[in-house]
């Protein structure tokens, strides 16, 4: 099998036997970004010398047989997670200079799992849109349609990914931006528990939605990374106390007698016909391995765009208020006074969208809006949430569409922000209650990938990924490889 295609535990064991050293095997996927990520933007800064600096070492754990499931795998951190000594822009021209002086725990925790970090992927702008198309860096392109858009806001992870230019990516997810770019380039994505993984370094865009998680080709893989980057940090202190459950060994349980419920209001006008044949086909495979399916509702389901569009955009325009042109990034040519300095840096250095989310942010928590909207926004939330806590009564996992089309063409959404907003219709209430959801590949509609999303309960990750892991076993959608990016 070529090389780029292999799972994780193949490469792990290629190493193990010393067929490949972590050396070889950096080298390897870094000529792979150099040939073709010039068409896809899908990496914005190489860490080529100290990568292989760490591979080496790698090799040498290896060589002394103190090597784990990750040593010497390279992988790609979306460039919103801090890095010590390399560049993190968050994908703005704010932090476009911005080097950062430590690692995110989540970097660091890959880092000692033995992983060989390539790169940074591009994104959107601070993680704000569904495209990535905000990304001052340019918009990232579809490995399955060069003329489609990856998905966003952890586009390039994705598009890399799919592009098999590394074999697993790290994504963040605030409302949905692991899974609908996982969904749209047809690779698996993990977004966990909320407070699983730690948020201390990952640049704040809404601190109660923010989570880290996994981009990989199967579930078996992320099953793997998500565990290596999961677990309690000190420094945030929304991070979960509670011991790392083990994500790997039950992958291979049956799913018999498990059930799977199906919210009637996912399945709905919204959702296009082909994309909802392809989860139709994928849930029957999951009933043929003896699961049982349920129709459910989340009746305050429909109300999860409009909270999170006063909910995030709140948080952000806290969080982002720290870019003022003095502690960090941009700071515009000499200021007249200290007014002039906050609002030209500002002004120069965030983008269009990123500005719209502040702007709706400060309003909806100023004077006389607060009741009106944030408050309001927060009890529709609780009963988001409600609606879920009640469905896993009677259900074990919730299956659904990642998103309710295929990958759309570039340019086609960034005029009307609410079409662009409504592509996380299925995702975003998932953020709302703070449970763990995937997207798993299903199937192809006009040679564009579809994706299964998968919702557990609070804290079962590992039965999430144990349904989607054996719904890889029946079908190879994981495999695929888009046309133009399968030479060695
Ligand atoms: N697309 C959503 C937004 O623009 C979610 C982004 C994300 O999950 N980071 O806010």
């Amino acid at each position: 099998m070529t090389m780029y295609n292999k799972s994780l535990k193949q490469l792990s064991t290629s190493l193990q036997n010393k067929d490949i050293s972590s050396v070889e095997l950096s080298q390897y996927f870094l000529e792979r970004i150099k040939q073709y990520d010039g068409e896809l933007n899908s990496v914005i800064t190489l860490n080529e010398e100290a990568a292989l600096q760490a591979a080496a070492q790698a090799d040498k754990a290896i060589q002394a047989g103190d090597a784990g499931p990750l040593t010497g795998i390279p992988l790609l951190h979306k460039d919103i997670f801090c890095t010590e000594g390399l560049r993190t822009s968050c994908g703005s021209k704010m932090l476009d200079n911005f080097i950062a002086p430590y690692n995110a725990t989540a970097v660091d925790k890959l880092s000692q799992a033995g992983t060989i970090m390539l790169g940074k992927t591009n994104m959107d702008e601070f993680a704000m849109g569904s495209s990535n198309e905000t990304s001052f860096y340019g918009a990232v392109k579809n490995p399955w349609g060069l003329q489609t858009v990856p998905g966003g806001s952890s586009g390039g992870s994705a598009a890399a990914i799919a592009a098999r230019l590394a074999p697993l990516a790290s994504g963040t997810d605030t409302g949905g931006s692991i899974r609908q770019p996982a969904a749209f380039c047809g690779i698996t994505g993990i977004k966990p528990t909320y407070g699983s993984v730690s948020r201390y370094g990952m640049i704040a865009f809404a601190s109660s939605l923010d989570q880290a998680g996994a981009m990989a080709k199967s579930a078996e893989d992320a099953a793997y990374m998500l565990q290596a980057m999961s677990g309690f940090d000190e420094k945030d202190s929304t991070s979960v106390n509670r011991p790392v459950a083990d994500l790997v060994s039950g992958l291979a349980d049956s799913i018999k007698g498990l059930t799977i419920g199906l919210p009637k209001e996912f399945f709905s006008a919204e959702l296009d016909d082909a994309v909802r044949s392809k989860v139709d086909e994928a849930i029957d495979a999951i009933k043929s391995a003896g699961a049982q399916v349920k129709e459910i509702s989340l009746p305050n389901i429909n109300l999860s765009v409009p909270a999170y569009y006063v909910v995030a955009p709140a948080e952000c325009s806290a969080n982002l208020s720290r870019f003022d042109g003095v502690r960090f990034g941009h700071r515009c040519d000499s200021p007249k006074d200290l007014e002039d300095l906050y609002t030209r840096s500002r002004g120069e250095g965030f983008g269009e969208e990123v500005k719209r989310r502040i702007m709706m942010g400060a309003y909806v928590l100023s004077t006389g809006y607060y009741d009106a909207y944030y408050k309001k926004a927060q009890q529709v939330r609780r009963l988001i949430q409600q609606d879920f806590v009640n469905a896993f009564k009677e259900v074990d996992i919730i299956a659904s569409a990642t998103a309710p089309s295929t990958a759309f063409t570039v340019g086609d959404r960034t005029d009307d922000p609410v079409s662009m907003y409504l592509s996380d219709i299925f995702t975003i209430g998932v953020n709302l209650a703070g449970l763990p959801g995937m997207s798993v590949p299903c199937g192809f509609v006009n040679e564009m990938p579809v994706g299964l999303q998968l919702i557990g309960n609070y804290y079962d990750e590992s039965r999430l990924l144990n349904v989607a892991h054996q719904y890889q076993q029946l079908t190879d959608w994981h495999t695929r490889v888009p046309t133009g990016f399968e030479q060695e």
